[in-house]
């Protein structure tokens, strides 16, 4: 192994979200000294995931099946949806057990500056399952930016016309915070106190 293999696993490292060169270099040494108790294991990890991983043709959830397993779970409540932004927010919600019901999951924000149109990100099967019988609410869970509120209003929008209930997160959520770093008990508030829009 040379140089170059090294350089090119640190360059890759690096490309984590806040993992920076100086971290990278720190990981790639870690497992550089555990060969087979860590790097090949977590190679075999990496490898497996990326071959089983989809996307949920329902709700955009990351699974290894499709529907998901949130999606097929029979025990969940499917009138109600929560939307969200990214597969992470579903994970914090899922993790803090505030939500019995089923997701969507938007894959981004509305934005004008990245040029993110409605047809980008995951509205209309959105609006297709509000239409759908068995749903009686939807609940916006974007998160409290410029963008998320956007496309919170967006949506809104679109769903006039469905017979659904539409809510969104009470303001326990702080200006300019994201779902993932908030704690169960804030999630659980935000979502009990949930109101009209
Ligand atoms: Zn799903």
């Amino acid at each position: 192994m040379g140089q170059t293999e090294i350089d090119n696993l640190i360059e890759l490292l690096a490309r984590l979200p806040g993992i920076g060169p100086r971290s990278a270099r720190r990981l790639a040494l870690s497992m550089l000294k555990k060969p087979d108790s860590l790097m090949r294991p977590l190679a075999k990890s990496l490898l497996d995931t990326a071959d089983s991983i989809v996307k949920c043709l329902t709700c955009g959830n990351l699974d290894t099946s499709s529907p998901c397993n949130i999606c097929q779970n029979e025990s969940r409540d499917e009138s109600t949806i929560v939307v969200v932004e990214e597969v992470a927010d579903l994970w914090a919600l899922e993790r803090a057990s505030v939500h019995k019901g089923m997701y969507h999951v938007l894959g981004g924000t509305l934005s004008a500056i990245d040029g993110i149109s409605p047809n980008d990100i995951g509205i209309s099967s959105l609006v297709q399952r509000a239409q759908k019988e068995e749903t009686k609410e939807v609940i916006l869970a974007m998160n409290a930016t410029i963008d998320g509120q956007t496309t919170a209003y967006y949506i809104t929008d679109q769903l006039a016309a469905a017979e659904v209930k539409v809510s969104r997160l009470a303001r326990g959520v702080p200006v300019g915070g994201e779902l993932d770093y908030m704690d169960d008990g804030t999630l659980l508030e935000a979502i009990e106190s949930r109101q009209p829009f």
